[in-house]
């Protein structure tokens, strides 16, 4: 990735996913200052520059995040076919930062699944981690994480044996250029920006491994062979 010199230098900051030192920054959309990890490949947002939460549930509101809306409903069906195809032991998934109305935890219901909801910015599903899962959904999650050590952590403790996590997220331009134009990137509640390689080190921590992916958006992670 192009080094940045346009925006004022970002303090040090480790890698949020490695701990890595060995960050740099990189060019992208003002007036946040982004920084990449050569080690894990992972491009995060220098925390103090995070949004408060009070913006970022703001912006949460302004999503139309809406049963009725088909555009919306096509791409969770997505990430719900894709928990479909894999050979799960049991149909008890877990909707990993459902959002405020649920519509994939329903959308998982509606095809026979033990589907719970949970996310803590909505007070959703406060005791769902104390229960463990054949899948985890993360869709429109992984851009989002704050604390990603903490969370995968999580994540891993509510996987059964031979669980698997589809994540929905869409994977960062390669040209550096196109990232700083890239309208993901713009989203003030977007954190963390996803490569291959990177969502690779998420699999380890998960402990497991990349099983497939479609290059866009969608990557599954399941128990290693
Ligand atoms: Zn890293």
């Amino acid at each position: 990735m192009a080094t940045d010199s346009r925006t004022p230098p970002a303090a040090h900051e480790p890698c949020r996913l490695c701990g890595s030192s060995g960050t740099a920054q990189v060019k992208g959309p003002a007036p946040r200052r982004f920084l990449h990890c050569p080690s894990c490949d992972l491009v995060f947002v220098h925390p103090d520059d995070y949004a408060s939460l009070a913006e970022e549930k703001a912006r949460y509101g302004k999503h139309h995040n809406s049963p009725q809306d088909p555009g919306y409903v096509a791409f969770l069906t997505s990430v719900v076919d894709a928990v479909a195809a894999l050979p799960l032991a049991g149909r008890r998934v877990l909707d990993f930062g459902s959002g405020q109305e649920g519509v994939l935890t329903g959308l998982f219901r509606a095809r026979g699944y033990d589907c719970t909801a949970h996310d803590p910015l909505f007070g959703k599903g406060s005791d769902a981690l104390s229960s463990r899962y054949d899948a985890v959904a993360l869709c429109e999650v992984l851009e989002h994480l704050r604390d990603l050590p903490g969370e995968l952590a999580r994540i891993r403790g509510a996987l059964l044996p031979g669980g698997f996590v589809v994540i929905h997220t869409l994977l960062r331009p390669q040209d550096p250029s196109a990232f700083t134009d890239w309208w993901y990137a713009r989203d003030i509640t977007h954190v963390n920006f996803w490569s291959m390689r990177a969502l690779e080190h998420v699999a380890r921590l998960l402990g497991g491994q990349v099983r497939s992916s479609n290059g866009k958006d969608l990557v599954v992670i399941g128990p290693g062979r």
